[in-house]
């Protein structure tokens, strides 16, 4: 990892900060003064500013109930991103492992492990996502089938993957799809000509939605939910 990256991912400096930091020639590596921010840091190294030892923050793997008119972006936009519920340090540095509309509820999870967030947002992983539809219209009948050959999608020209969905009733069900369009569910819902009025994500590969979790709330995930993913 580079210096610069590496006070950063140990401390609540800006990379600008510690660029600056490192020029000033406060920090020192393996007890050397070193200003270059590209220089390279393995593991064994230490890493000091003005004589105190750094060491790097731990990875983080969080899961987070979303609420309604929130939005999973890294920036405030029309509404607060999910972002603002972290109360730790450089919440906003963090990446959201598969979106959700803003008038979508459930299931999102956050980490810096770039890997483990490629294995659950990379298509060719097929991570199944398993979503609670409540619909507009009675579903049709053999919507199971529609499901499970393909769906035609507006303004794309390949089916979308099996999906598989289960019946609560005619106007709700649990749908779970393996790939992540643009408003997928959604548009699934709509080449049937039905229309989804609420949407909410209960599972991520293996992960499910704690219960105890109110909207807005949040939890660091356990070794086994983070070892579930690969
Ligand atoms: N599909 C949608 O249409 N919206 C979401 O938020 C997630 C999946």
């Amino acid at each position: 990892m580079r210096l610069d990256k590496y006070i950063c991912k140990s401390t609540e400096l800006s990379r600008n900060e510690a660029k600056k930091l490192l020029k000033s020639g406060k920090v020192t590596l393996n007890g050397a003064v070193e200003k270059v921010p590209t220089v390279k840091v393995a593991e064994t190294d230490r890493v000091a500013i003005e004589g105190f030892n750094l060491s790097v923050r731990d990875t983080r793997y969080i899961m987070m109930y979303k609420p309604l008119d929130t939005i999973c972006s890294n920036k405030d936009e029309l509404y607060p991103s999910i972002l603002n519920f972290l109360d730790i340090d450089k919440a906003f540095d963090l990446n959201i492992a598969g979106r959700l509309d803003a008038d979508t509820t459930g299931l999102v999870l956050l980490t810096d492990d770039g890997v483990w967030m490629h294995n659950i947002i990379s298509p060719k992983k097929l991570c199944p996502k398993r979503y609670r539809v409540w619909l507009d219209e009675p579903l049709v009948a053999d919507a199971e089938e529609s499901f499970k050959r393909g769906i035609q999608l507006r303004g794309e020209n390949q089916l979308t993957k099996p999906a598989t969905l289960e019946r609560i009733s005619d106007s709700e069900v649990l749908l779970t799809i393996i790939e992540g369009k643009y408003h997928q569910v959604k548009r699934m819902f709509a080449a049937l000509g039905n229309h989804v009025n609420a949407l909410h994500r209960e599972q991520i590969g293996e992960i499910v939605l704690d219960i105890d979790l109110e909207p807005g709330e949040w939890r660091a995930l356990t070794e086994q939910e983070i070892a579930s993913v690969s």
